[in-house]
């Protein structure tokens, strides 16, 4: 979406000042390191592994060229592509950890210019954008969705429409860490329902902060084309995995 990432909204701007005037009063400590100054310094900045180009132009999955993997050729996604800006680990980890639970607002704020430039980098038509969805509970919990602190400010960077409430999650899942592709898939299906009268017809854009397997988005995807979506691509901050030997690993 080259364009619309040349052409930055005042609210964006506004909302940027807002944050670095608040920075100014109350200076922050940064979310990967804990040293005082800025919410995320230069130091853990040259730490994140940006996942660039070598990745599949489907799922997202790192590996040696941009071409669609052989898991995606076998079955392909339901939604166009998932992208994501960085490797999950060191510091991003803990910055995101901390935009899960400490309610830092403008942790979110700070991470979506990464969004952003992400964004602006894909040829994806997209008119509209949705957080992943907490669940009731977990909102009540803490409050806030952290999906909901980096989809905003970058929908409002393209002057895109925004609609928090696209897409509704109804069952409640466990954690994604540790289970296996399959067990990852049993545990987000039929998770999520979205509402026909917000997203039918539209070229949707669902962000979340970490992807593991792309099971999340392809359930998400799922609901929205159920409900008259178009198409819908897919947008995270982090990818989980390690680098190993033979590769990068997603296990
Ligand atoms: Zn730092
Ligand atoms: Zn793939």
């Amino acid at each position: 979406m080259p364009e619309a990432g040349r052409l930055k909204r005042p609210a964006y701007y506004l909302h940027q000042w807002f944050w670095g005037s608040v920075d100014w009063l109350f200076p922050a400590t940064c979310a990967g390191c804990e040293k005082p100054g800025l919410r995320w310094c230069e130091d853990c900045q040259r730490q994140v592994e940006l996942l660039g180009a070598n990745v599949c132009r489907r799922c997202g999955r790192p590996q040696q060229d941009h071409t669609v993997c052989q898991t995606c050729k076998a079955e392909p996604p339901l939604y166009q592509s998932l992208a994501s800006w960085a490797v999950y680990g060191g510091p991003l980890r803990q910055a995101i950890h901390k935009l899960k639970y400490n309610h830092d607002l403008g942790l979110g704020d700070t991470f979506s210019q990464y969004l952003v430039e992400c964004l602006a980098q894909q040829a994806w038509a997209v008119d509209l954008v949705l957080p992943v969805p907490a669940s009731p509970k977990r909102l009540k919990e803490r409050g806030y969705n952290q999906a909901d602190l980096l989809a905003k400010p970058l929908a409002r960077a393209f002057g895109l429409h925004y609609e928090p409430k696209g897409l509704s999650k109804i069952k409640e899942t466990t954690s994604q860490v540790g289970l296996t592709r399959p067990q990852r898939q049993m545990n987000v299906t039929g998770a999520f329902i979205s509402e026909g009268s917000i997203v039918h017809g539209a070229r949707v854009l669902v962000v979340d902060d970490v992807t593991t397997t792309g099971a999340t988005m392809e359930a998400c995807a799922q609901a929205l084309l159920k409900a008259g979506a178009e198409r819908v691509w897919g947008l995270t901050l982090a990818r989980a995995g390690s680098q190993t030997a033979e590769g990068f690993s997603v296990a």
